[in-house]
């Protein structure tokens, strides 16, 4: 984990006096690794990806959310490390504040590295910007990969459902699927609560 606080940047925009968002801690979920996606309907309406690497939650906002085909390529711009109790995080953050708007928990579930085999660990895939990951999820299931693109400074990362058996070019589930899988509110609800 190296002696730097990987969650600085988190705690730093943050004015816990204000938000509802956990301060939380760098820690391991102690079993298989959990990802999830948190939509939420801030200046822009954006859904946030998150898998636990290290300790914490690896995190990109993801404009479009999720597709299910593998056609699609959606741009997903890393944001800083989340601690692992953002995991559970639904709610609203008040405006004026960083992030403010509402925050639903729209996909959770535990994932495989798929490049494990190859002897090559999530932190290595990270730092190469090529992560393959096997989401077992309560919406999402089957291969993602998550590709680095353009320079160093300004690294963007692009979201593709991999050509598997649980690919599906027919349906849009952000639409189909829009409500909290920890609640089944949607945002409106979440947001009046
Ligand atoms: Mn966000």
């Amino acid at each position: 984990m190296g002696t730097s606080d990987p969650l600085k940047e988190y705690r730093r925009k943050r004015d816990f006096e204000k938000t509802p968002e956990p301060a939380g801690g760098v820690e391991s979920s102690g079993k298989q690794p959990i990802y999830v996606i948190q939509h939420h309907a801030a200046t822009a309406d954006h859904y946030d990806f998150r898998i636990e690497v290290g300790g914490v939650l690896k995190s990109w906002a993801v404009p479009k959310g999720p597709s299910t085909d593998p056609a699609d390529k959606r741009l997903a711009v890393p944001t800083e490390d989340h601690p692992m109790s953002y995991a559970n995080f639904e709610g609203t953050i008040p405006e004026g504040e960083y992030g403010g708007g509402t925050v639903m928990l729209w996909d959770r579930g535990t994932y495989r590295n798929l490049k494990e085999d190859e002897g090559v660990s999530m932190q290595e895939a990270y730092e190469q910007g090529r992560i393959e990951i096997w989401l077992d999820g309560e919406k999402l299931q089957g291969g993602y990969t998550l590709i680095r693109t353009g320079g160093k400074k300004k690294p963007s990362w692009l979201l593709i459902k991999k050509n598997d058996e649980e690919a599906d070019r027919d349906m849009d589930i952000t639409l189909e699927e829009p409500n909290s899988v920890l609640t089944n509110r949607n945002l409106d609800e979440i947001a009046g609560a």
